[in-house]
């Protein structure tokens, strides 16, 4: 029901495209324009270690998985990946989303990672970030406006903003790939009723592993017991080890983020 409901959200935002030009949304990590404001430009200057973060919303996380779309088509990719950040966050919580984004600017030199400034009104293709219930995100590029919630403060880290910003630059997460039943066992039996679709597995039709290899502790990778009905494991890997984001990126996140965009 609720991504039914986030999902006409989404369609909403798209027929209600803003088209007036307002400033530009200011890039990482060199803005293109003067911000309009200090917070603008201590946002653009703040960096802050990850490291030690974690994912606080595994289980509360419901993302919007667009099959038809899969991940494959180019057209489903950003050139430039502008984000349009509710008024509704506090000057840290803005300062948190842009450090994830400017984290991801760092991995893909070729994607222009933009935010609208304070006051502004975004134009064009943009995730528009909202305080909604839960974590998700639209997978890939949609055109205009696009969904993304970042509950707060349950989804404010540096490692779940950048899984739902992974999601929005066009990846599903890593239990869903058509080869994960050689690595992961799903245990369908504690999965609460009504959320068996978070483990849906998609084919390689649909998206593409970029032949990078299976990574249980991959930042797009739920935890053991996501969405679990009793606390027994919903995931577990079949060579015993840990399973589940360290909260921040690995070898792997970076790799198929670079595959994907040729960077
Ligand atoms: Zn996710």
């Amino acid at each position: 029901m609720k991504t039914i409901g986030l999902l006409s959200v989404c369609v909403l935002l798209v027929a209600i495209r803003q088209t007036s030009s307002l400033p530009a949304p200011s890039a990482l990590p060199q803005p293109p324009v003067p911000p309009r404001s200090s917070l603008s430009n201590q946002m653009l200057e703040s960096i802050i270690n990850p490291n030690g973060t974690q994912l606080e919303c595994n289980a509360i996380e419901e993302d919007i998985p667009n099959i038809r779309s899969g991940l494959i088509p180019i057209r489903y990719r950003w050139q430039n990946l502008n984000a349009f950040i509710d008024p509704a966050y506090s000057i840290n919580e803005r300062t948190l989303i842009n450090n994830a984004m400017y984290r991801l600017a760092q991995v893909l030199p070729c994607v222009r990672f933009g935010i609208w400034p304070i006051g502004s009104t975004p134009t064009g293709d943009y995730v528009h970030i909202r305080k909604l219930s839960g974590c998700s995100a639209v997978v890939g590029k949609q055109g205009g406006s696009q969904h993304m919630s970042l509950q707060s403060p349950g989804c404010m880290s540096m490692g779940t903003i950048m899984h739902e910003m992974i999601h929005a630059l066009g990846f599903f997460h890593e239990q869903s790939r058509p080869d994960r039943d050689d690595f992961v066992t799903i245990r369908l039996q504690n999965v609460q009723p009504g959320t068996e679709h978070n483990f849906n597995k998609y084919s390689s039709s649909q998206v593409s592993t970029f032949n990078v290899g299976y990574d249980q502790q991959s930042i797009m990778h739920y935890g053991s017991t996501a969405f679990s009905s009793n606390g027994q494991p919903t995931i577990v890997a079949r060579n015993g080890g840990p399973i589940g984001s360290t909260g921040d990126l690995r070898q792997s996140d970076i790799l198929k983020l670079k595959r994907m965009y040729n960077c």
